[in-house]
């Protein structure tokens, strides 16, 4: 039977693109078999090239910050990419790659089974979401071929731009009361873990908008940047913390999941 380990195995002894010539070492992933979420970035930076480990860099730093405002750490959740191999210099990874190395991300998904996919970023968002720009549909969930996908931007671009980090934080505010819905929903008798007051991050006032599942950015305009970079918004103002209300009726996109 397939599992974990072997797909990491053969990660490790790939050479079915020219990522392998320059990579140090081949980051398959890691987490529990059992994650209940699957966040799936882009591929491996400097520092995940030289330990052999997903999201230890700067990104990954922020990205343990995120989870622990939701009460969560990175022991409860896998975390994989769509390229096991850094591109160099840090680079796009380039269509051939990632479809190259897609069989081991299709293969992770299979084997965990996760309640939700986090996309982070514009080339895990368009493996599911394909013709989307990440800045249009962050924020909000969708089912696509009977899995759950959320899209957030990647954190290194909230570790470029404010405006960024602030939209980051307010979808990730969204995932511990996105995962009770989807608790509730596979198993009704469940008890809702609740959402948990915010914490380790600096704080900040979470807009209307951003707290339901309303679209963050309807009006933004996506900019041509590495990371689909929305403009700078406004500060948002002082609001409700966020809820699991009905969406409003809205303009309807490919697959979104008619749950809420
Ligand atoms: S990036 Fe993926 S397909 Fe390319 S060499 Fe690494 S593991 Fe193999």
């Amino acid at each position: 039977m397939d599992t974990l380990e072997d797909v990491a195995r053969e990660v490790c002894a790939c050479t079915d693109c020219p990522l392998h010539q320059s990579r140090t070492n081949a980051v398959p992933g890691e987490g529990p078999a059992d994650a209940e979420v699957l966040f799936i970035g882009e591929g491996p930076g400097y520092q995940e090239d030289r330990q052999g480990r997903p999201f230890v860099g700067p990104a990954g730093g922020f990205l343990e910050d995120l989870l622990q405002s939701i009460g969560m750490t990175r022991d409860q959740v896998y975390i994989a990419n769509m390229v096991k191999c850094r591109p160099p210099d840090n680079r796009d990874p380039a269509p051939g790659e990632i479809a190259a190395c897609s069989k081991y991300l299709e293969r992770q998904i299979e084997l965990i089974a996760p309640r939700l996919i986090v996309t982070l970023g514009r080339f895990s968002t368009g493996r599911f979401l394909p013709g989307q720009t990440i800045s249009r549909v962050r924020g909000r969930l969708r089912s696509v071929d009977g899995r759950q996908i959320f899209p957030i931007m990647h954190p290194a671009a909230g570790l470029r731009r404010q405006e960024m980090r602030v939209a980051i934080e307010e979808d990730f505010a969204k995932l511990a009361g996105l995962l009770d819905v989807l608790r509730l929903q596979a198993d009704p008798a469940s008890e809702p873990a609740g959402i948990p007051e915010p914490h380790g991050l600096e704080p900040h006032h979470i807009s209307d908008t951003a707290a339901g599942y309303e679209p963050a950015s309807q009006t933004a305009t996506p900019a041509p940047s590495f990371w689909d970079v929305p403009p700078a918004a406004p500060p948002p103002a002082p609001a409700e913390p966020p809820s699991i209300e009905p969406p409003a009726p809205d303009e309807p996109l490919p697959g979104q999941l008619p749950l809420l």
